[in-house]
């Protein structure tokens, strides 16, 4: 282990910022600084408030299943609520529909409780931090992957939490990022409706956590420069550090990071979906509090609603998720979201908030099968640098929590 004083810089007081810094003091480390561009922390677990109540702009669901997540809420002494389980799919009319049919039943079960179990003990790898030496055959597509296993079922079923929740297509992303995710205690968390919330909002947990630490907000980070020690330059400080940590979307870290060749190449391959999070006060919704419009989890459908989440029942706010591409702006999404309501039968009463994120770091399948993260993980430790979040385990918090945690302990 290093010296207790290790000088340790992190760039960016999100999940993964945060969660490194909380397992670095879980090991004696006390001379830890978070430089933050914004002025809270959380990053993309982002509450608000409206009517004195809290609502979600990023992140909302916990599954059950995300024991370190649910240890780090306890620990706040913060509380979970179950996810409500008043949800269904949609036609683009409105009327409510079966997304596995009755005659379907039987064989959506074969798949998900044979096949699945057994696909995922064949390539348990997978769900060890990080994606190093994915197994050729996860390389694919996730449609190919499930044609070559007859998971037709499951694929259908899979796309309510993948493309509604922001994670893009299955004819362009590779399985290894979705099978990742879809483990089978989650499958049966989204089958058995037994997800949690943040009772008091997913940003409190992670404001909580950075009021423990020396957080400094609102810094523009000029450059860095490494040699013998890494010097930070932002617009108010230079910081002299041992290590640093980068927290924050790789590309980003392009603007002021004296990269090596490497890493500039690496961290230019990086993609992104544009999602969207509208928070809108509804009137004649249907009466479901999380409705999926499958008919839109598909690329020819970008700038349409894939669902809606209405977080209490006797407030008429509810969420809406969108996948953009590239051409479309706020002012685009707004109009096809209109008239998608319209066709359900409900009105917008009022725009109260909304967002853009950079969503969902990941890599086209020819750059996995060029091994972009093997060449990402002999980068960690390189000058004194290493790097978490989203990209290197997924886009979900307990995933982003994880990696923080193994890379503390594998490198610290
Ligand atoms: C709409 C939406 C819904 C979601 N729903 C769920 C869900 O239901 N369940 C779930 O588990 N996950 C969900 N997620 C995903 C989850 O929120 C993220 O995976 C997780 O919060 C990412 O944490 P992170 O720290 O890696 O990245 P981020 O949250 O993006 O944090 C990065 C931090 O770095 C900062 N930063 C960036 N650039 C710089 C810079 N130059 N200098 C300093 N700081 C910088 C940012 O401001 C930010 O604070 C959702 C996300 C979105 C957007």
């Amino acid at each position: 282990m290093l010296s207790n004083n290790t000088r340790i810089g992190i760039i960016g007081a999100g999940a993964a910022g945060l969660s490194a810094a909380l397992a670095l003091r879980k090991k004696g480390y006390k001379n830890i600084t978070l430089l933050e561009k914004e002025v809270y922390a959380g990053g993309k677990c982002h509450s608000f408030d409206y009517q004195g109540r809290n609502f979600e702009l990023g992140a909302v669901v916990i599954p059950y299943c995300s024991r370190k997540t649910l240890n780090i809420i306890s620990d706040l002494g913060l509380k979970v609520a179950p996810l409500t389980k008043d949800r269904a799919f949609f036609n683009s009319s409105g009327e409510q529909i079966e997304l596995i049919g009755k005659l379907e039943q039987i064989q959506f079960f074969w798949q998900v409780f044979v096949k699945l179990p057994y696909l995922q003990f064949k390539y348990r790898k997978i769900f060890q931090p990080g994606f190093k030496n994915i197994n050729d055959e996860l390389i694919q597509s996730f449609e190919g992957f499930c044609k070559q296993n007859n998971l037709d079922l499951f694929e259908k079923f899979s796309n309510s939490v993948c493309a509604a929740y922001g994670y893009g297509y299955f004819d362009q992303v590779s399985t290894a990022y979705y099978l990742k995710f879809l483990k089978l205690p989650l499958v049966l968390a989204v089958i058995t409706q037994t997800d949690f919330i943040f009772l008091e909002g997913s940003a409190n947990v992670w404001k909580k956590i950075a009021e423990q630490f020396d957080v400094r907000y609102q810094q523009h980070i000029n450059n860095i420069k490494r040699n013998e020690t890494i010097e930070v330059e932002t617009q108010t400080e230079v910081l002299e550090l041992d290590k640093l940590i980068l927290a924050c979307p790789l590309d980003n870290a392009l603007n002021f990071l004296d990269t090596a060749l490497d890493e500039e190449e690496l961290f230019s391959k990086i993609k992104y979906n544009k999602y969207w999070s509208f928070a809108l006060i509804m009137e004649n919704m249907p009466k479901k509090s999380i409705g999926y419009l499958p008919s839109n989890f598909s690329p020819d459908k970008q700038g349409h609603i894939m669902c809606w989440y209405r977080r209490y029942p006797d407030i008429n706010l509810y969420n809406f998720y969108v996948i953009a591409n590239n051409s479309q702006e706020e002012q685009d999404i707004e109009k096809i979201m209109i008239e998608d309501l319209n066709q359900i039968g409900a009105t917008i009463k009022e725009k109260y908030v909304s967002a853009e994120w950079k969503y969902f770091p990941h890599v086209d399948i020819l750059d996995i099968e060029n091994k972009f993260y093997e060449r990402l993980e002999s980068l960690q430790g390189m000058n004194n640098t290493y790097f978490v979040g989203e990209l290197l385990n997924f886009s979900y918090i307990e995933a982003v929590i994880e990696y923080s945690y193994d890379l503390v302990k594998r490198f610290f």
